[in-house]
């Protein structure tokens, strides 16, 4: 109807050629953006290369010099040199031995968070490397030996090396940077689940570290023996699971091992719980929602073959991924454990502490960067990986502000990766050579997410 106007015509035309001027805009502005994005790409493959030597080098330096959780000071001191060396403003000691730089790039923009932590395991090394750990350290007041079991100073060498390579390129980042090196990923080395000391991310995050400035969106990876060696994996949304731990106490009444009806058995209402507690996931929570686990790690009960003992302890713990079906799980536990308890005139009681929350990958950024990590890992070199039953703090972080976490291979490739010794194991052994796709995947993440944020 408006056309048939004649009156506004002149406002169409002037409608039109706005249009088209501000398309042609557009136009120029994103093929400048990709123009200038493919320049930031370009940067980042020839110091990336030129920083992996040293990748290597530091890798190996932290390997041979693990620390435990809350205990990172030597590897802290290396990563705030280095930052310093850089000419960031670095802050040390944050959630104790935590370490924060920021990089503020030559022109305004978006705030990236990077993620590497920083301790290691109380295992006792089997690879045989030069740079093997011959460290102790003190767990759970205990001597004990210490290993990058989990990989985590593969982490830290590539965090300190995308720095580097960030840093050579910083008038041209549309955005700023902040690295963050956090200790205790694995829990602190004399935790206790009701204590104050918490996990390593938990306490950064409380520190304000996702603040001042405010972070926009947050990546970090994991080293995996399931992957071969420099392919990348993730899966958008639930990736890893929620942690809890769990205590029952039966309370029946000692007697005679003979004479079982004189007392009440805690063995046989135990035992009953286990199964009972098996039936939650299998028959009572919606299947189809999201996959749970229940395991009961220990128990403990009795002294002697022929007496019916006065109490049975046990421990567990409880996996999930969706934040109402853990508290259902839990409750359903609850009620099952003292129901069982009551059937047979004995006492339960159920306690939880909820650990690692699930680690979400915000399904609008995973969709987003996707295509950043599958032209760093190039055609057949990256996955959608399934859910893993692990768990990682860095879903504290995905709790305040949009994440993404993602896998990167380093068995060794013709290796049957199914085979290859895990993460946490003596054995678990990390291809050099596959590290350096972790600092190209950081750093563009990193540079793509300030450009589209330009858009
Ligand atoms: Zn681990
Ligand atoms: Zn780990």
């Amino acid at each position: 109807m408006a056309v048939r106007d004649s009156a506004s015509r002149p406002t169409t035309r002037f409608a039109l050629a706005t249009l088209a001027l501000a398309t042609g805009l557009l136009c120029n502005t994103a093929q400048a953006q990709t123009q200038g994005a493919e320049t930031l790409h370009a940067q980042i493959e020839t110091r990336a290369k030129a920083v992996e030597k040293q990748l290597i080098a530091w890798r190996r330096d932290i390997h041979q010099h693990p620390e435990l959780g809350n205990y990172e000071t030597r590897t802290a001191k290396l990563v705030a040199d280095q930052l310093r060396k850089l000419g960031m403003e670095v802050k040390t000691g944050v959630a104790k031995t935590g370490v924060v730089g920021v990089l503020k790039g030559g022109k305004p923009g978006p705030v990236v968070a990077l993620r590497a932590d920083m301790d290691a395991l109380p295992v006792k090394e089997r690879v045989d490397v030069p740079f093997a750990s011959k460290a102790k350290g003190q767990y759970l007041g205990k001597e004990v030996d210490v290993m990058h079991a989990c990989g985590h100073d593969t982490h830290v060498a590539i965090l300190m090396a995308t720095a580097e390579v960030l840093a050579g390129m910083k008038d041209q980042l549309p955005g700023t940077v902040k690295f963050i090196f956090q200790p205790a990923e694995e829990s602190p080395a004399d935790f206790e689940p009701n204590g104050s000391n918490t996990w390593g991310a938990k306490q950064m995050v409380s520190e304000g570290v996702l603040d001042n400035p405010k972070v926009d969106a947050i990546f970090g990876l994991h080293v995996s023996s399931g992957i071969e060696s420099g392919k990348l994996g993730w899966r958008s949304g639930p990736s890893m699971a929620a942690a809890d731990q769990f205590w029952i106490d039966v309370k029946g009444r000692q007697t005679h091992g003979a004479r079982p009806w004189g007392g009440i058995d805690p063995i046989v209402v135990a035992s009953q719980i286990v199964m009972g507690l098996q039936t939650i996931q299998s028959r009572q929570v919606n299947a189809m929602l999201e996959p749970s686990v229940i395991t009961v790690g220990t128990i403990h009960g009795g002294n002697r073959m022929n007496i019916v003992p006065e109490k049975v302890e046990m421990m567990g713990t409880v996996r999930t991924y969706d934040e109402g079906m853990k508290k259902d799980i839990h409750a359903r536990m609850k009620r099952t454990t003292e129901a069982i308890a009551t059937s047979a005139g004995a006492e339960a009681s159920f306690r939880v502490v909820e650990l690692y929350n699930a680690t979400i990958n915000q399904p609008a950024l995973t969709e987003k960067m996707a295509p950043t990590l599958q032209r760093v890992a190039g055609e057949g070199n990256w996955m959608i990986t399934p859910k893993a039953t692990a768990s990682e703090d860095f879903s504290f972080y995905q709790e305040k502000v949009p994440g993404l976490f993602f896998n990167l291979g380093v068995t060794p490739k013709g290796q049957d990766v199914t085979k290859a010794p895990s993460n946490h194991s003596p054995e678990f052994y990390v291809d050099e050579p596959a590290l350096i796709n972790g600092v190209r995947a950081l750093s563009s993440l990193t540079v793509d997410y300030m450009v589209m944020a330009q858009r």
